[in-house]
């Protein structure tokens, strides 16, 4: 019985990949076991923090950083960290940013749900460009003068969603951001593999990035990465932890929080809800750790093992065609055919609803496809898979 059936919850195959919907991956061993003796000690959280900062460091390049709830709360601290500064007085007033540089700029292309979390610092977006190339009308996007044009005295921040595509490229950007003192914060909650990505976007000039800690990482579900400049970090931590304490009293690590830049201690700030247990630091900082000394290529040697069971256990599929996509982490698509007996979308519902419950990744399904990640499959997984899957295709 698994600690799940106590409470009258199925637990699922998961071929679609670390998503917050579907509990994200699952732990390594190792972090799993970090993360239960960490959970058997008690800490001060700055100096957790101060200690994890060091390590973040060291992995991304930056100056600094601290262990978030996620990569959606790094950008809201991240975002609040560029608004108030070292000010106490700001801090203690966001999200309500009336009289402060509120204005973050973004480029309308990027716009996505995830940017709720830099409106939610109090952050007014401001849109450029015209993203001529999704509609199929042009060739172009956004362009860095464009963003360097809406550049004002309120402009606190300009925010850059990385992914293959995201134009113009961050050094553009950067330089533009620079050239008026405004720093960058990237979000690059998806953005690994490769693990050079770690380093990437500090070295290309961003002032804060944001990772997934749940996602190819495979630390705890609910964890995140925000590294980048000394002053901002320190502005966002100061806006995270839990400050119940006498000034005389406080005695954070002073690399990590200079008391001494500081009128008094701030309140607790905007990033007081996006709570990270100790358990989380560790488990993050465990998983960092694997993650990155593993190769790029020994992980799709891995991970692909599953696409190969799958592609096996899949001959003889009928009114379906399988194909194998290589590339760093390989996947796998079942293309259904029209006329098959049913959608590839009810298909899918169907692996879901039944049990051992399958989610797949619906992201083309309208067009036939359902796709198979092998990010948080297990061993058999791909057997079960197939079993479910080849008499939905049958008449
Ligand atoms: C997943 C994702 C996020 C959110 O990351 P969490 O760690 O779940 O908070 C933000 N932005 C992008 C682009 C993402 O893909």
């Amino acid at each position: 019985m698994s600690i799940y059936d106590q409470i009258g919850v199925r637990t699922i195959i998961n071929a679609k990949g670390p998503s917050t919907r579907l509990s994200g991956g699952f732990l390594d061993p190792d972090v799993a076991a970090a993360m239960a003796e960490a959970a058997t000690y008690c800490v001060e959280m700055a100096e957790l923090q101060a200690g994890a900062s060091k390590v973040l460091a060291e992995y991304t390049g930056a100056e600094a950083g601290i262990v978030t709830s996620g990569a959606a709360a790094g950008l809201l601290m991240g975002t609040a960290a560029c608004i108030a500064g070292l000010d106490p007085i700001k801090m203690s007033k966001l999200p309500d940013t009336r009289g402060m540089k509120n204005e973050v700029i973004m480029v309308r292309s990027q716009r996505n749900f995830y940017d709720h979390a830099v409106r939610g610092a109090g952050a007014q977006l401001i849109e450029v460009g015209l993203p001529d190339r999704y509609a199929g009308a042009g060739v172009r996007d956004c362009e860095a003068w464009e963003i360097e044009a809406a550049i004002t005295p309120q402009t606190a921040a300009v925010f850059y969603v990385a992914n293959g595509n995201s134009q113009p490229s961050l050094p553009e950007v950067v330089k533009a951001a620079h050239a008026h003192n405004v720093p960058v914060i990237v979000d690059a909650a998806g953005q690994l593999p490769p693990v050079s990505n770690l380093k990437r976007f500090i070295a290309e000039g961003a002032d804060l990035v944001a990772f997934s800690g749940g996602k190819a990482i495979g630390g705890p579900q609910s964890s995140g990465i925000l590294a980048g400049k000394r002053d901002l970090i320190m502005s966002a931590i100061l806006q995270h932890l839990d400050l119940d304490i006498y000034w005389e009293q406080w005695a954070p690590p002073k690399e990590f929080i200079d008391k001494s830049r500081l009128p008094g201690a701030p309140h607790h700030g905007i990033g007081r809800p996006c709570k990270v247990g100790k358990e989380i630091v560790v488990g993050l900082l465990v998983a960092l750790k694997k993650f990155a000394a593993e190769s790029d290529d020994q992980r799709g040697e891995r991970l692909g093992r599953h696409i190969k069971a799958l592609h096996a256990a899949l001959s003889g599929l009928d009114h379906a065609r399988v194909q194998v996509n290589a590339g760093r982490i390989p996947s796998l698509e079942v293309h259904v055919a029209k006329d098959a007996p049913r959608s590839a979308l009810d298909i899918m519902i169907e692996l879901e609803k039944g049990n051992p419950s399958v989610h797949a990744n619906p992201s083309r399904a309208k067009q036939g496809i359902i796709g198979f990640s092998p990010w948080c499959m297990k061993d058999g997984d791909a057997e079960k898979i197939a079993a479910r899957l080849k008499p939905l295709l049958r008449y």
